[in-house]
């Protein structure tokens, strides 16, 4: 039996991966929230970027 935890790196809980219904994340909500970054957000990756020189940075 594999009952390996996984943490989630949206809310960072952890649970079981075969609980999941959206693996590496703990929910579909957490899924959702990371594709959200990804398309209109900036995530948390070191990126170089040359084009953007001056982003405007919101805070939430
Ligand atoms: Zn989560």
């Amino acid at each position: 039996m594999s009952s390996a935890l996984m943490r989630c790196p949206i809310c960072k809980r952890e649970f079981r991966g075969e609980d999941s219904p959206a693996p590496p994340f703990c929910s579909e909500r957490c899924r959702r929230i990371d594709l959200g970054r990804w398309l209109g957000e900036d995530y948390s990756v070191p990126v170089e970027r040359e084009d953007e020189d001056e982003t405007p940075a919101e805070e939430n």
